[in-house]
């Protein structure tokens, strides 16, 4: 399957695990250890797990020397300051972590995060080397109503207001369908490409053609082993940011070891 280009994948295919609040530090060694035993060096495919803060620093330990990167799953936009409870990009950086989650649909409904907000924590952390996972969706209410493309023409250039178009290639945008996330209802492969080459399109107009063809849009809702393959056989989706399946190593090993059809 081509991405992007007739003959060969562009885009390295990038597949997430989004743990939320779940696993100890001892269950993140564990997991990590034993998805690296099964993925093996995965060639080809970039990997990734985004624990809780907490268990960061384990995970980069127990992923060193395996293709597993490690990702947080937020970040504050300053470098330090009297922010109480807060984490900058470069105290991510510090600990090795490679990539974080911003404007997860969690963060946007549980802690008001907003499309501003968004937009000044992904300049910050392209501005520390730190590759963000930017996710944007609709609800249910507002895909019924027709809006899908309303709300991505609004978040997608809100997050990447103060973008350049020579980091298009560090940052991935995961399209997650708020309606499918932790729900098991997952958009279609077509409903998801169509969402998907929308947010691309977006990015295009923001920041470029060249951007356009070399960011990673990712999709996320309800991923699962079941429905990987297909999704992957989309010409625009790069990826998956899961949740759920993702803290059974299992069956993230099946989604990061996905089939090209
Ligand atoms: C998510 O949390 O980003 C997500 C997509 O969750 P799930 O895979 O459980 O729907």
């Amino acid at each position: 399957m081509n991405k992007g280009e007739v003959g060969s994948r562009r885009r390295t295919p990038l597949l997430a695990g989004n743990w939320k609040m779940y696993k100890t530090s001892d269950e993140t060694s564990s997991f990590v250890r034993e998805l690296a035993s099964i993925v093996g060096p995965a060639d080809g495919r970039d990997i990734v797990v985004a624990p809780p803060f907490t268990s960061l620093v384990e995970a980069k330990r127990s992923a060193a020397g395996t293709p597993i990167a490690v990702a947080a799953q937020n970040v504050f936009w300053e470098p330090e300051g009297a922010y109480t409870g807060e984490v900058s990009a470069l105290m991510l950086v510090d600990l090795g972590v490679r990539y974080v989650i911003i404007g997860h649909s969690e963060r946007r409904q549980f802690f008001g995060e907003s499309d501003a907000a968004v937009g000044k924590k992904v300049a910050a952390a392209l501005s520390s080397a730190l590759s963000p996972i930017m996710c944007v969706g609709e609800t249910e209410s507002e895909r019924e109503a027709g809006r899908t493309e309303e709300v991505l023409a609004r978040q997608v250039p809100a997050g990447l207001v103060a973008v350049r178009p020579d980091q298009a290639s560090s940052l991935a945008i995961a399209y997650e369908p708020i309606w499918a996330i932790g729900t098991g209802k997952t958009a279609t492969p077509e409903m998801a490409q169509e969402a998907i080459s929308f947010v691309r399109a977006q990015v295009d107009k923001a920041l470029g053609p060249e951007a356009a063809g070399v960011v990673r849009v990712l999709y996320g809702g309800s991923v699962k082993p079941e429905n990987i393959d297909d999704l992957m056989a989309q010409p625009d989706i790069d990826g998956a940011l899961v949740g759920g399946a993702s803290l059974e190593v299992a069956s993230f090993a099946r989604i990061v070891q996905f089939r090209e059809l």
